[in-house]
């Protein structure tokens, strides 16, 4: 009951925000000085939480799995899930860009230059998964890191038993204390939504927006498609779940990932929706879920299919399916290398572009609308996450019906 009025309030803050950023469009000046600042204040409350609450659910999370096995088990099937579904979703918005064209037609102005992201180096990135100090880890806010310290101690005191019982439980109130921190900010989630919102309408107002309107269409169609498709079929599938519930559940991390373009920034809004509407457990959701918001990003992939497309068409060239395949793997690597904060996917774009020889300079027509195409990708790779969150729980029969207790404390 509760969280459903939450999810209304946030929705209502998201229309309320592009309203009044349309109305505002000549004066930005307005929503830019007296409306952001309290958007500002919305996000900072959210990144207050992440690195402790994602520190101490998952050492509770992994202690509580019992064992190492059923850890690399849970770990081998998330993995998995994020490449597949990383790779359908450049193919859909390769699709997309083939049949759309949004490039045709158009000129990149004269004189842009934009500079190549490097390909990152693949052992050291590995390597650099463990902390060689955790407390930089945690100062840093090093998601990966925290990720593999916390699944360390998490192994550690299964392994202790007894004795290492008062040190999971200090995690354990902690992690309640930090999920019940998360309950009380959401409820001034749809004026933050509403204030995030406003400023970046009034800035991209429909002039930016009308010259590149095929490139915006093709990336929230396919956002569109791959939800409708891929991630309500994965769901009634494995999890017999009604993807109309499993949209409804996720929409309060979805509209706060709209609103902060930024999956790391959403996290403790997604770990709270996909436990208390989609009754997923503590221990998968709190390894699936920050796992996903640092490495998979199916939204940023199928943004990327579709810019390469475009930049193509700029330049009148025609892309090989040799060319198109080799942008299906460095779209889905570079997504994974893709931080969840806003406007990562853009500096990964270039990778992709350097990958098949297209002109970096194409992508500076993008540049422009990137804000407004980065709200669809990220609403996507949030709830590709919780889509995992929900798949790998059912098959691991760690799916409840959501608690009314819990339900009330969404409000
Ligand atoms: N903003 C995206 C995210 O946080 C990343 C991107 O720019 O594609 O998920």
């Amino acid at each position: 009951m509760q969280s459903t009025k939450l999810t209304t309030r946030i929705l209502i803050g998201l229309i309320a925000g592009i309203v009044v950023g349309l109305l505002l469009g000549s004066n930005p000046g307005i929503a830019n000085n007296y409306i952001k600042p309290f958007g500002t204040l919305f996000l900072r409350m959210i990144r207050m939480i992440i690195v402790p609450l994602v520190l101490a659910s998952l050492v509770v999370g992994a202690a509580s799995m019992g064992d190492v096995k059923k850890l690399g088990r849970i770990g081998g099937k998330t993995i998995a899930y994020y490449l597949i579904t990383t790779a359908i979703a450049v193919i859909i918005g390769l699709i997309l860009g083939n049949l759309i064209d949004p490039g045709v037609g158009l000129s990149i102005p004269p004189g842009t230059t934009v500079e190549a992201a490097k390909a990152p180096n693949v052992v050291d990135t590995l390597l650099n998964i463990i902390p060689d100090n955790p407390l930089n880890a945690l100062v840093a806010g090093n998601m990966l890191q925290i990720i593999a310290f916390a699944l360390f101690l998490g192994v550690g005191v299964t392994l202790v038993g007894d004795k290492g019982k008062p040190f999971l439980s200090f995690f354990d109130s902690m992690a309640e204390v930090m999920y019940k921190i998360t309950a009380v900010v959401m409820s001034y989630a749809p004026i933050g939504v509403f204030a995030l919102i406003t400023p970046v309408v009034a800035v991209n107002g429909p002039s930016v927006l009308l010259p590149l309107a095929k490139v915006i269409i093709a990336v929230y169609l396919g956002c569109f498609l791959h939800a409708a498709l891929v991630y309500s079929s994965l769901v009634k599938a494995f999890a017999k779940m009604n993807p109309l519930t499993f949209f409804k559940g996720a929409l309060p991390a979805t509209t706060v990932a709209f609103s902060t373009c930024s999956s790391a920034g959403t996290l403790p809004v997604t770990i709270k929706s996909t436990r208390d509407n989609l009754g997923v457990s503590e221990s998968i959701s709190s390894f699936v879920l920050p796992l996903g918001a640092t490495v998979n990003m199916d939204g940023t992939a199928l943004y990327q299919g579709v810019c390469a497309l475009f930049v193509a068409q700029l330049y009148g060239l025609e892309l090989t399916l040799a060319q198109q395949l080799t942008i299906v793997l460095t779209a889905t690597l570079a997504s994974i290398g893709t931080a969840g904060v806003p406007g990562a996917g853009f500096i990964m774009l270039t990778m992709v572009l350097t990958s098949v020889g297209l002109p970096l300079e194409g992508s500076a027509l993008i540049a422009g609308i990137d804000r407004v195409l980065d709200m669809a990708r990220t609403s996507i790779n949030v709830t590709g996450d919780i889509s995992a969150a929900v798949v790998i729980a059912a098959t691991e029969k760690e799916l409840n019906v959501p608690r009314e207790t819990d339900r009330a404390v969404t409000a």
